[in-house]
């Protein structure tokens, strides 16, 4: 039998039933939600970040701005948090209640001495979530932003990535971006 989202259309990919799309057929699909988003001028976005938590650990942070509240109710149910946006590296957003200029945040840790396979393999998680999400956004991918913050930890990411930063281990890895 077909997996249909709650607003009739079919999951596409017979494949994906992972626990992503089992959460995620509980509400509209992305195409409907995208048509909510642009109905509404969204311009969602999302943001992938590294961020230096304490001395001994880092986490990849991705967060959703502007995005529809029905979108919102999909990304709370997902494991986002509503928060203010992070400012840098090593300011990350605080707990809000979400109103105006606030993201939708979900973070992946890891201790910054684990070893560089297990980052690649965190990586490719977020990459994959990413390009979940992205179906959820007007302007698709290229609403996606990487290292957008303007002090970034060059010394962590030569430590983390065999390439040096984030983006080239991020487009060498071997799913679509
Ligand atoms: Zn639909």
């Amino acid at each position: 039998m077909q997996t249909r989202y709650r607003c009739g259309h079919a999951l596409e990919h017979s494949q994906d039933h992972t626990d992503w799309h089992l959460a995620a057929v509980s509400y509209p699909c992305p195409a409907c939600l995208r048509a909510v988003a642009a109905g509404q001028q969204k311009q969602t976005a999302a943001y992938v970040n590294l961020q230096q938590l304490s001395p001994a650990m880092a986490a990849f942070v991705l967060e959703v701005a502007d995005a529809p509240a029905a979108l919102g109710e999909l990304l709370a149910q997902q494991g986002y948090a509503s928060s203010t946006p992070s400012r840098d590296e090593c300011t990350p957003g605080y707990p809000e209640r979400l109103e105006t200029g606030a993201v939708w945040r979900k973070e992946f840790h890891f201790a910054v001495d684990i070893s560089p396979g297990f980052v690649l393999a965190l990586m490719e998680m977020l990459k994959h979530e990413t390009m979940l999400l992205s179906a959820y956004f007007p302007a698709g991918s290229k609403a996606v932003a990487f290292m957008a913050f303007p002090q970034r930890n060059r010394e962590l990411e030569s430590e983390l990535f065999e390439h040096g930063c984030l983006e080239k281990a991020w487009h060498a890895s071997a799913l679509p971006a």
